[in-house]
């Protein structure tokens, strides 16, 4: 017997419209792409997003077609989210930080009818364009006053066709199982893989994102998601703050700290979300300038493993709390967050941090298990590491346009990440599978020790891989970036970290180098320093294990 309660299908569009209604004086800023700030409200957002589906209409946009955009955070990025979901179109976000090679790929792959971009890559689409076999319409995120001379053909200027529209555009409604909204994985191996989210994948996700207990996004509070949205949806916070009525500040093109910091200020940011990446050189710029963080509460770390150091520097020296959050653009993109439970939070406050450093507990919605090399289910002891699989309305099935089956025969993705998870439930990744640093058939965690190594006061950034190794088939090589002005030396490092790791997992050389190279979403490239130290061995004499 079914309920009888209504079918009311989860469509982004009625997030939208929610906000419109009850929260339509609501700000959204933007820190823009042209220069001045922004504002605008989540009422105007509506309308204008009606128009842009008018607008899309008229050149050819219709159910189930791709608009790709090549965009920052932006009010007119967040038009475009909503006006081609909620027409049934899907919102494609390409990573403009990606090679050519690869966004050519994904733009033919996904078959891009419309391309929408910023200012900043008219020279990147300039020079991709010959390439690109789909796109009929190019539309450029700006207003009359700038648009630029460009070799483009007939390029659009997107408030023209915004404002040439009426409004008058009802949202259709579809089943919520519709695609919404289209993101390629960066993999560091393969083509990139497409991740075809739903409208009932997006607003479930939403619902969850915006609890106390996972990125606490309340009508009250004013959130800067620094994730780009061309980073699994930033997120999801700019559909977090859709449904709460929360103000929403965008940082356009601006990463570097100083703006960061600025606009934190300025707009008294409350929550924020961004990689460690973004975070080591805020708190550098708080240190060197003496400038605190007075607004903000909270700040969602999560992309790559917060280090210790600073979750400690948030919590202690700004008085931020930490929610420490790990996802991948295959699960929409939230799996876990590491706030307390009533039972942690009486923890004493050093067994609390080290709980903060996991990568936290799994939210409703996403289940986890860890299973090992034969499949396996292994015990929540916090001990017991193995691959991470994870399942829910939020985690993908399938990539787009491609048979290869994902799913395991319990229903199961494999993310590819090796992590344990502790009797409090929660989870900790130890390594990317392809990452792990097998030693004398035993597996060393890389991520461990890179967050044992930036704990050290000359260390301002580290990176560790596996080196070949007659004996032990790999051994752990730590790279380190060292803050300005100051180096790190082998025994030095290894002093320090021997009350922090296993002896065993001590790294048998430390190297210092300039620079750690990034992924476009801000992770170590750790198949890059792999190539790097491809000739690397180490000396005879050190690599005792
Ligand atoms: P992406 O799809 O680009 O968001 O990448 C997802 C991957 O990032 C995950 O499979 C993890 O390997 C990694 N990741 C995400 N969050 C964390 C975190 N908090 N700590 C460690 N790794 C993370």
């Amino acid at each position: 017997m079914f309920g009888l309660m209504q079918d009311w299908p989860l469509l982004q569009s009625r997030i939208l419209t929610h906000a419109a209604r009850f929260h339509g004086s609501a700000g959204i800023v933007t820190y823009s792409v042209e220069g001045p700030v922004h504002r605008t409200d989540y009422a105007t957002l509506e309308l204008r997003a009606r128009k842009l589906a008018q607008a899309l209409g008229r050149l050819g946009v219709g159910h189930g077609d791709r608009v790709a955009t090549l965009a920052w955070n932006t009010w007119r990025h967040l038009e475009l989210w909503f006006a081609t979901s909620g027409m049934g179109a899907i919102a494609h976000t390409v990573n403009p930080r990606l090679f050519d090679d690869q966004l050519v790929y994904i733009l033919n792959h996904a078959e891009d009818a419309v391309l929408c971009l910023d200012l900043s890559f008219v020279p990147l689409v300039e020079r991709l364009l010959p390439r690109l076999a789909h796109v009929r319409h190019i539309v450029i995120l700006t207003d009359r006053a700038h648009m630029p001379a460009t070799k483009l053909p007939d390029p659009l200027c997107y408030e023209d066709i915004v404002e040439a529209e009426d409004g008058d555009y009802a949202w259709p409604t579809f089943d919520e199982n519709t695609a919404s909204g289209l993101c390629y994985t960066s993999g560091t191996t393969g083509d990139p893989k497409g991740v075809l989210y739903s409208h009932r994948s997006t607003v479930l996700h939403a619902f969850a994102t915006v609890s106390t207990d996972t990125l606490g996004i309340s009508a009250r509070e004013t959130a800067l998601p620094i994730v780009p949205m061309f980073h699994a949806n930033a997120w999801g916070v700019p559909f977090a703050t859709t449904l709460t009525g929360a103000r929403l500040v965008l940082n356009g093109p601006h990463h570097d700290p100083e703006t960061l910091w600025k606009i934190l200020d300025e707009e008294r940011v409350s929550v924020t979300a961004a990689v460690p990446t973004i975070w080591l050189a805020l708190l550098e710029y708080l240190r060197a300038t003496g400038r605190g963080l007075p607004h903000l509460k909270a700040v969602t770390i999560g992309g790559s493993a917060a280090p210790r150091a600073m979750i400690e520097a948030f919590e202690h020296d700004y008085d931020v709390r930490v929610h420490h959050a790990w996802g991948m653009t295959e699960t929409n993109p939230l799996g876990s967050v590491g706030t307390m439970t009533a039972e942690t939070a009486a923890l004493p406050p050093e067994q609390q941090l080290d709980l903060k450093c996991k990568q936290g507990r799994p939210v409703f919605g996403v289940e986890m298990r860890i299973v090992d090399d034969d499949g396996r289910i292994l015990p929540h002891d916090g001990r017991s590491a193995g691959h991470l699989k994870v399942r829910g309305p939020w985690v993908a099935r399938a990539y787009y346009r491609d048979e290869t089956p994902i799913l395991d025969a319990d229903g199961f993705f494999d993310t590819g990440d090796v992590a344990h998870i502790d009797q409090y439930g929660f989870m900790q990744i130890t390594d990317r599978a392809k990452d792990v640093i097998k030693s004398g058939g035993e597996w060393i965690s890389s991520i461990a020790l890179e967050n044992a190594a930036v704990a050290h006061p000359d260390v301002l950034e580290a990176a560790v891989i596996g080196i070949p190794h007659p004996k032990w088939t790999e051994r752990p090589l730590l790279v380190v970036v060292p803050r300005a002005g100051r180096t790190v030396s082998r025994e030095e490092m290894r002093a320090f970290l021997a009350d922090k790791v296993a002896k065993w997992w001590l790294p048998d050389d430390v190297v210092m180098v300039d620079e750690i190279p990034h992924s476009a979403t801000g992770k170590i490239q750790k198949t890059a320093l792999r190539e790097r130290f491809r000739d690397y061995r180490f000396d005879a004499a050190a690599t005792d294990g």
